[in-house]
């Protein structure tokens, strides 16, 4: 696939997929165009050898998998679907002023400088009761811009451009009408309806988060970059995604796609949860068999890495210093934030000079804090040996994050010709 068309399939992907929900919906039709079987983790699973499958957990996370069986040698590509964002309270309708505003929480570790003066709309996954009392999911996507954040004027503010703190509880509740009588009730069911389900006895639950309307574009004079909410880590998930659907039955690959990364993956559809281990133990149920496939497989968690900032470089180590469009990123972390090893690092980079790819090595300041990944998380839960890696990224948990638009590409091509 060349570079031109991937990108464009990648500014789809991010577009059509504002939560974790819409991702895994995104990503699973994906699968199933690409010949993959469902599986329902409720179900008796009857794997054949030379099918390829996949399977979601809480409609936010899945995992797809070749099963050529003899080979147990898999390459694991690890992702995550969630990215920071503003989350509505379960009771979210305020009216004061003579505007109806609704209360969030952030979600994740979210700049919330951006987020203001945004044209936001608002999708996710609703439950309900039908009329025949049985209860339903079902994801919604308002898709116009129904909300904004506005900043306080200069004139009230005039720290603004100083020393600006924001309350997370007071100064970021999106705007949404003048309409004295709006009733929230009345608005998700006239969402639903549109979706044709007009059946609904009684809405019991949402999980609904803001995002920006601003579509993903290609930017820069040689349309160098790619900016686009939700980079990390819809980027890396689109890039494992494509690879799997690309490589041919006989080639043991699998990929996940977790949630709740960013708020540290402790759920049962984080990486910290079962998901991985149970769908392993399933597809390898004679237990020498899977610690067979375990210990000859290789897990490339791929997250985004932090390029080089030309207007803050003194924020990086200058030997360690990711540029964009120059490569892969290899992150390593001596206090085992990374999982990277000596070992994981010379397989992937094997790889990659055979292809003539770049790659660049990240590793934090000394004298700064590092971030981690689903990567350690699930060495240790599984014991597989893992490489972290990352695609070079600007403006990172920001509204509207960076990204070289020729990386994803070639990490595309490593991972479609890597052999554990
Ligand atoms: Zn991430």
């Amino acid at each position: 696939m060349q570079k031109q068309d991937f990108n464009e399939g990648l500014l789809g992907f991010l577009d059509a997929s504002p939560t974790p929900f819409h991702a895994t919906a995104n990503i699973s039709a994906m699968l199933h165009n690409a010949g993959f079987t469902k599986l329902k983790e409720v179900d008796k699973w009857d794997l054949q050898e030379g099918q390829k499958y996949f399977v979601t957990r809480n409609d936010s996370s899945v995992i797809a998998f070749t099963y050529p069986k003899k080979h147990k040698n898999y390459v694991m590509i690890g992702t995550h679907t969630d990215s920071p964002n503003l989350k509505l309270k379960p009771n979210p309708v305020i009216k004061e002023h003579g505007i109806v505003k609704f209360g969030v929480e952030p979600y994740g570790g979210l700049l919330l400088n951006p987020w203001f003066d945004r044209d936001l709309s608002l999708a996710g996954r609703v439950s309900y009761l039908d009329m025949q009392d049985e209860l339903q999911d079902v994801l919604i996507d308002v898709k116009k811009s129904i909300a904004t954040v506005p900043s306080l004027a200069i004139h009230l503010d005039d720290k603004a451009n100083k020393d600006k703190t924001i309350n997370k509880q007071t100064d970021i509740c999106p705007i949404l009408t003048t309409q004295e009588d709006f009733d929230f009730d009345t608005f998700l069911r006239w969402q639903l309806d549109r979706l044709g389900r007009p059946d609904v006895k009684e809405i019991y639950a949402n999980e609904l988060s803001f995002y920006d309307t601003q579509n993903a574009s290609l930017v820069g004079l040689n349309d160098d970059f790619i900016a686009s909410a939700r980079l990390d880590n819809l980027l890396s998930s689109y890039v494992g995604m494509l690879s799997i659907c690309s490589v041919d039955n006989a080639t043991p690959m699998l990929f996940i796609a977790s949630d709740h990364e960013e708020v540290g993956s402790e759920s049962t559809s984080g990486a910290g949860g079962s998901f991985l281990e149970n769908t392993l133990r399933r597809m390898f149920n004679d237990y020498d068999e899977y610690m067979e496939m375990v210990r000859s497989s290789l897990m490339i968690s791929a997250d985004n890495a932090h390029a080089i900032h030309p207007n803050y470089p003194s924020k990086h180590d200058k030997e360690h210093a990711p540029q964009m469009n120059s490569g892969v990123v290899i992150k390593v972390n001596a206090n085992q934030r990374y999982a990277s090893s000596s070992t994981t690092i010379s397989k992937f980079l094997n790889v990659a000079s055979k292809l003539d790819i770049a790659t660049q090595k990240f590793v934090t300041r000394s004298d700064m804090g590092c971030g981690s990944t689903i990567g350690p998380i699930t060495a240790t839960r599984i014991g597989i040996e893992t490489i972290d890696i990352g695609l070079p990224t600007l403006a990172m948990h920001s509204i509207r994050e960076l990204a070289g638009s020729d990386d994803a590409h070639s990490l595309y091509k490593i991972f479609v010709n890597f052999k554990a």
